[in-house]
């Protein structure tokens, strides 16, 4: 009889068997996949962002507000130093690991299990779960059958399955009486109509973007977009992915963003540039395939002669508003995160305990909470991790890794 048994090796899990280890557990982890924490590993681009000290950032969820409080930035910060991974923290409050490398953040979380003797079954998808009068049964696809006093689901979303997270911890919850709402991919890139970006994949260019609900301004953000074959992708772009999905929706690109110009100073300096061949004019601000595809898309002739005033405009009003038609969100397979999950306010924001089952617990990307890009979803599974695995219990009289 285990008195924890952590269903999915990913961030969350671990951290729960650990927090829950250190508070006297006996723990047992089971993993799916042939080795723990896949997806920990693609992290950042194998760099592992793996919280961020500024303001929390989570869709409309004061769970994730209320875990953070007890298991923040500080928190996190003393169980790393615990375990002894060194941190970094970039110019836009980012933390990442100090070798740069996801594995170094694996290689402690792996080394801190085997330390505190938990238990780690790999290969073992769980499949079933059932209530017992001394707690719960836990069954797997291969046959074998746990028992514990205690469960904790953090078996992820649907994000990239081929790193685990199937989705297959979302029945499991919902066979015991928990609901699950609406799961859709987030931080994902943007299906777009192709014709207007023809020939322009793999050009990088620095803008905002805009999403629109016919003209109503649904959300923008600023930074490095990157065109590709089926639209758009670039951070900027898969923050804004949740505002592009739904029924009539359009992107605008303002292109005057990446120049250093306001569109006011960018009308003045094509204005200033107004003699020159059309087929020179953009010559300096753009590479030429996107010089190209704007002159396209504004429906003028790139020649050698100079533009008329209004052709000037159009032009202007083309790189400050590019709008393309949104076809739709890549799946799940090219997502960072699921938007959606199990409900959350089904479980106690103090020790992320089921009010429908005694002695179940979830944490992490399984529940309903997700964040922008920055370390945000990582933050929540490890801090709800530590927060289920140690049920909000205290050590000494203090939270477990508390400041000190
Ligand atoms: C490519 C990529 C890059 C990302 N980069 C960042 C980043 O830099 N910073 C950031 O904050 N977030 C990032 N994210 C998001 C972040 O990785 C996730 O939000 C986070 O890993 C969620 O942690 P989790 O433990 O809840 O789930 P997961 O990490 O998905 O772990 C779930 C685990 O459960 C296992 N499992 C599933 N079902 C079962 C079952 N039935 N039985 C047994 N085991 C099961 C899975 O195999 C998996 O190991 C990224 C995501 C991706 C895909």
């Amino acid at each position: 009889m285990w008195d924890l048994i952590v269903v999915g090796g990913g961030a969350a899990g671990m951290a729960g068997a650990i927090a829950a280890a250190d508070c006297g557990d006996r723990v047992l982890l089971l993993e799916r996949m042939d080795r723990v924490g896949k997806k920990l590993l693609a992290t950042g681009n194998g760099r592992c962002n793996l919280m961020n000290r500024g303001a929390p950032r989570y869709r409309d969820n004061p769970l994730a507000a209320q875990v953070l409080k007890r298991y923040g930035a500080a928190q996190q910060e003393a169980f790393w130093h615990s375990l002894g991974l060194m941190l970094y923290t970039d110019r836009e409050d980012r933390v990442y690991p100090a070798s740069l490398q996801a594995s170094t953040v694996l290689d402690v979380l792996r080394g801190a299990m085997e330390g505190r003797h938990i238990c780690v079954r790999t290969d073992s998808a769980v499949t079933g779960l059932k209530r017992t009068p001394q707690g719960f049964a836990v069954m797997c696809a291969k046959g074998e059958c746990y028992q514990g006093t205690r469960v904790l689901i953090t078996t992820g979303g649907l994000a990239q399955p081929k790193l685990g997270s199937d989705g297959s911890g979302f029945p499991l919850l919902e066979s015991v009486g928990h609901a699950v709402t609406e799961l859709r991919p987030g931080l994902t890139q943007v299906m777009t109509d192709t014709e207007p970006i023809r020939g322009l994949e793999g050009i990088r260019v620095r803008g905002i973007v805009r999403a629109y609900a016919h003209d109503r301004l649904l959300g923008e953000e600023q930074g490095e977009i990157l065109f590709a074959s089926y639209g758009l992708s670039g951070i900027c772009v898969m923050q804004l992915s949740a505002a592009c999905d739904g029924k009539d929706r359009t992107v605008s690109l303002d292109l005057s963003y990446g120049l250093g110009l306001s569109p006011e100073a960018l009308r003045e300096e094509i204005s200033r540039r107004g003699a020159l061949p059309a087929e020179r004019l953009l010559c300096g601000m753009f590479v030429p395939r996107l010089q190209q595809a704007l002159f396209r898309k504004a429906g003028i002739p790139m020649g050698a002669k100079p533009l008329s005033a209004s052709e000037r405009d159009r032009l202007w009003r083309t790189i400050c508003d590019f709008r393309l038609p949104v076809r739709g969100l890549r799946g799940f397979e090219s997502a960072q995160v699921t938007r959606g999950g199990a409900e959350t306010g089904l479980f106690d924001p103090h020790t992320l305990e089921s009010r429908k089952v005694p002695g179940l617990y979830a944490a992490g990307e399984v529940l309903d909470v997700d964040g922008d890009c920055g370390g945000y979803n990582l933050m929540f599974a490890f801090g709800s991790g530590l927060m289920a695995g140690s049920r909000g219990r205290k050590m000494r009289g203090e939270i477990l890794y508390a400041d000190r």
